[in-house]
């Protein structure tokens, strides 16, 4: 087996032989500390039938590991500038595919129909770019790909909201957009000591499995996030005073919108952080007649 890569030597000497120099704007913060890459894909539950999809390999620190314990790795890099380093480091994998693209453009249910057929076992794991985790993670689940979980390294902050629960701080509509698809665990935190260069931010693993049926029923999910969205707007304000300002666009709509709290048995004076997802299901369908009769 080759060296690994995610030493802090083998790591300078990969960037000093090809002069690469990290760009910040691209969330460039590459692992040195192979102990965390063996508990990332364990976290993954990667099996020798998995395949796995990487966004950022990097120089690859990670994308080796998960090349050793799974099928096929398919990997989304956006710096070009990486691609004769991959080429290079990952030389010794002929499981391993790079696609020099921008996640965030990229058709991931074509590359998953292209590359991965016949697999049934597919898994996200990666070492996200900070600067554009929550659009990658609502990108991959929203599009609702046929996917078991992903397993993601992402800010300590975004990681707490991700796994929150109802009455705490950190639980809001992102928690809600997350836990809606999967269930959400911080299974790891990270010191910043592993990278390089060290983030200015502490980080966390993620491990997102999603549900096999949904966790509630609702009759138009994009209403449902809509309310959730709405309801966590003013986070000191009450559900009723945050539905009155986000969703009535102007037009007198109290009396639907106690009426809806009312039937999905939420007292108006609550605050939204109150609610669980079971709640806002209820109340999204609640409302949902009244807001949809006429256009808003
Ligand atoms: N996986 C490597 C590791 O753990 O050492 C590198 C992780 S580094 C935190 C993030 C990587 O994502 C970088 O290689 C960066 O160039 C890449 N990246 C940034 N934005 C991206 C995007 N929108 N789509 C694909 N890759 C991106």
């Amino acid at each position: 087996m080759a060296k690994d890569i995610a030493t802090p030597l083998r790591t300078k000497e990969i960037l000093q032989k090809h002069g690469f120099l990290f760009k910040k704007s691209l969330g460039q913060n590459f692992l040195i500390d192979p102990n965390i890459l063996l508990k990332i894909t364990s976290y993954a539950g990667l099996t020798k039938e998995t395949g796995v999809i990487e966004i950022g390999p990097g120089i690859g620190a990670l994308t080796e590991h998960l090349a050793r314990e799974s099928k096929k790795v398919v990997a989304f890099e956006i710096d070009q500038r990486l691609l004769p380093v991959l080429a290079d480091t990952l030389s010794a994998y002929k499981n391993i595919h790079i696609i020099h693209e921008d996640i965030l453009k990229a058709n991931v249910l074509d590359v998953i129909q292209h590359h991965f057929s016949g697999i049934t076992d597919l898994m996200v794991v990666a070492n996200l770019p900070y600067y554009v985790t929550t659009p990658i993670l609502l990108k991959l689940l929203e599009e609702n790909l046929p996917l078991r979980g992903l397993v993601v390294m992402m800010q300590k902050e975004v990681a707490n909201r991700i796994s929150a629960q109802p009455g705490t701080k950190d639980y809001g509509s992102l928690s809600i957009a997350v836990q809606y698809y999967t269930k959400a665990e911080q299974v790891m935190t990270v010191p910043k000591t592993v990278f390089m260069p060290q983030p200015n931010v502490e980080s966390a693993v993620v491990r997102l499995i999603k549900h096999e049926l949904p966790v509630v029923n609702v009759k138009d999910e994009a209403f449902f996030f809509q309310v959730t969205r709405a309801s966590f707007a003013q986070r000191r304000k009450t559900i009723f005073n945050n539905l009155i300002n986000q969703l009535t666009n102007g037009k007198n709509k109290k009396t639907e919108i106690l009426d809806a709290l009312e039937k999905a048995a939420i007292d108006p004076g609550r605050r939204g952080e109150t609610l669980s997802i079971e709640e806002f299901a209820r109340l999204s369908d609640a409302l949902y007649i009244p807001f949809h009769e006429q256009p808003l």
